[in-house]
């Protein structure tokens, strides 16, 4: 073991090996705790920087003699380019995974059992096997299991958005290595969440670091869905030319369509779900990885760990389950911090899908479906919203802001309409058709009898004659839409799925019937919205980017992203392994020389200066 004054410090690590001055936020004091032995809980938003966290209390300990760290992550499919980084920036890294034949495997287990590793990374059911457990165990008897570090541990919760049972089984660490610190990291936990997470870890006594989930490269904006392909179509080529991108839809159905409805308007778009087959999906995130600008279309099964730094945008076609599933499949935009956007389109059926799936689970108790009602609506709140949409988005997670001045709701504040007497005239509609009738109706005809259209089936059922027949006639379809949206959101208005859609009251009615609530809508914009929102978009990552450089560095940027694309196939590791784009930026700004002018460029580490200065140069001439 080496005299400890003899060691690199943290600061000395994050600056030779991964080539940056400084930590960030609460890095510092959680590299220092863990690499003192402290167990911590880490709560940071996607792109905060957490991998750090734990890799360089890694690199620390194993300085100090400590052995080797474990890192237990859901998702083999990205523990190649993970370790692949660790080798660019020289450390000693590899990972245990099914994709892994005996000899290969043998072979790492072989470095595992001698501590040559600095980081082992590993699937938590991997954790479980016997022949793990019986390494780990050899290991900690001879002073060489350094720590755990437990990735997107909310997996571990079934109040999480990705409850994955094998993590439950992640609490025997703490019994069969209570010496061995722990670290649990996520990007995502509402309150319920963490102390759940806290409880099944057994991490009570562990020090929380908990960042600001502030995410301010990120705009929002939320619009009504009228056309979502169109919408979304526009959105891109207007926004996002040319750049990188996730579009989230439901159903596997949804995805392939709009994939093809990109492809058909010449936008380089794949589709990804998990009815496609294993080896499928593997290609097309790797493409989506590796290659410089690609769309993504995919169900939430795509995503979890996803590092690509300059992922632009990421559009919702469908309103996800919760806020957390919102906040993590948006976070995922814009890891390097440049400008982004999370774009989303929201309406009616989108609260009637998600109430249904929530009413016809049959699995889950009530205890559970009352749970998910609640987060629904606390997601419906933010949709329908006229205040700042982060604002709205970090009060959930506990966190007090101001206005932030970009998303939707602050750049063009929507004008509002007080909606209360439509919402009487719906809301008594629904009643006096059911009352007259004995039977409940659709959407359409309820607004037809508002709007006083004489329709045969209004004949029909002499819905003619009722007091609320013409009542609304001031009002067009699409408000009436909004204002039954908000009715049905707000707990007002039932849509019994199971019976042809038809509207039923429920209890909280009672308050705008009675005059006692009032119903606020934001006016409905329609289409001219995302056009107008343009101007004011105008400053995308593009945009800012590459603006500031001057036609020489833009030749230089050309030549080193070409040199770039060439070295990540040769390691058949994605480019922004190999230097971030930010890296290539300032390397091209600056115009380099010689080596030495290659010196304290943030993300150019000693290993990296020594094998790739030479050519870094030679690309730039
Ligand atoms: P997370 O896992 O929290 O989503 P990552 O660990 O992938 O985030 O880090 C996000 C990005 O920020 C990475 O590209 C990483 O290299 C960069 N980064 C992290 N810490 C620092 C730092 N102290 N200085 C500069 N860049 C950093
Ligand atoms: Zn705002």
């Amino acid at each position: 073991m080496t005299e400890s004054w003899l060691q690199p410090t943290a600061l000395d690590i994050l600056s030779e090996v991964f080539g940056y001055p400084n930590f960030r936020g609460p890095q510092a004091a959680i590299v220092d705790h863990v690499v003192k032995g402290g167990d911590a809980l880490v709560l940071m938003p996607t792109g905060g920087g957490k991998s750090l966290c734990y890799q360089i209390p890694a690199i620390a300990r194993q300085n100090a003699g400590h052995g080797v760290t474990i890192v237990v992550s859901p998702l083999i499919a990205l523990m190649h380019d993970q370790v692949g980084a660790l080798h660019e920036a020289g450390v000693s890294a590899a990972f245990l995974n099914s994709t892994l034949g005996f000899e290969e495997s043998s072979a790492i287990e072989g470095q595992l059992q001698r501590a040559e590793l600095t980081l082992l990374y590993a699937a938590p059911e991997r954790i479980n096997t016997p022949r793990m457990k019986d390494l780990l165990r050899g290991l900690n008897a001879r002073g060489k299991l350094s720590l755990f570090a437990i990735d997107e541990a909310h997996c571990v919760s079934q109040w999480g958005h990705d409850f994955r049972p094998e993590y439950r089984s992640l609490s025997l660490l703490h019994e069969m290595f209570p010496n061995v610190p722990r670290m649990a990291l996520t990007a995502t936990a509402d309150a319920l969440t963490r102390q759940d997470m806290v409880e099944r870890l057994q991490l009570e006594n562990a020090a929380q670091f908990v960042s600001s989930f502030d995410r301010p490269n990120i705009r929002y904006t939320i619009v009504e869905k009228l056309d979502a392909t169109k919408q979304l179509l526009r959105f891109i080529q207007n926004e996002h030319a040319g750049e990188a991108g996730i579009v989230y839809c439901q159903s596997r159905k949804r995805v392939e369509e709009i994939a093809d409805t990109l492809q058909g308007a010449g936008i380089n778009a794949m589709a990804y779900h998990a009815g496609l087959d294993a080896a499928l999906r593997q290609q097309r995130q790797d493409k989506f990885l590796r290659d410089d600008a690609q769309v993504m279309v995919a169900t939430i099964a795509f995503g979890m760990g996803i590092d690509k730094p300059d992922v632009r945008f990421v559009a919702h076609l469908d309103m996800p389950k919760n806020i957390e599933g919102y906040y993590q499949e948006t976070g995922r935009a814009g890891r390097d911090g440049l400008p982004a956007d999370a774009w989303m389109t929201y309406g009616l059926n989108d609260v009637v899908n998600q109430r249904r799936m929530i009413d016809t689970s049959e699995a889950a108790s009530e205890e559970f479906k009352a749970v998910m009602r609640g987060k629904l609506d606390a997601l419906l709140n933010l949709a329908e919203g006229t205040a700042c949409r982060r604002v709205s988005l970090l009060h959930y997670f506990d966190e007090e802001s101001l206005p932030c001045g970009n998303c939707d709701n602050c750049l063009q504040p929507p004008a509002v309409w007080d909606a209360t007497d439509a919402a009487r005239k719906m809301l008594s509609c629904i009643y006096r058709v059911q009352q007259a009738s004995g039977i409940s109706f659709g959407a359409g005809h309820l607004m037809d009898i508002l709007r006083g259209k004489a329709t045969e089936k209004v004949l029909q059922h002499s819905h003619d004659k009722l007091s609320t027949f013409g009542i609304g006639s001031d009002l067009g379809e699409a408000q009436w839409r909004a204002v039954l949206r908000q009715l049905i959101a707000k707990n007002m208005v039932y849509v019994d799925a199971e019976a042809f859609s038809t509207l039923q009251l429920l209890p909280d009615a009672r308050q705008v019937l009675k005059g006692q609530a009032s119903v606020i809508l934001r006016e409905q914009t329609g289409t001219e919205k995302s056009s107008r929102a343009k101007k004011v978009t105008k400053t995308s990552a593009k945009g800012i980017a590459e603006a500031a450089l001057n036609a020489g560095a833009l030749a230089r940027l050309a030549q080193l992203k070409a040199w770039r694309a060439e070295v990540a196939r040769e390691h058949n590791l994605p480019a922004f392994v190999i230097f971030h784009d930010a890296t290539l930026r300032a390397i091209a700004e600056r115009n380099p020389q010689n080596a030495r002018d290659l010196e304290g460029i943030a993300g150019m580490g000693v290993k990296k200066l020594e094998a790739y200065g030479a050519e870094v140069l030679r690309a730039c001439r």
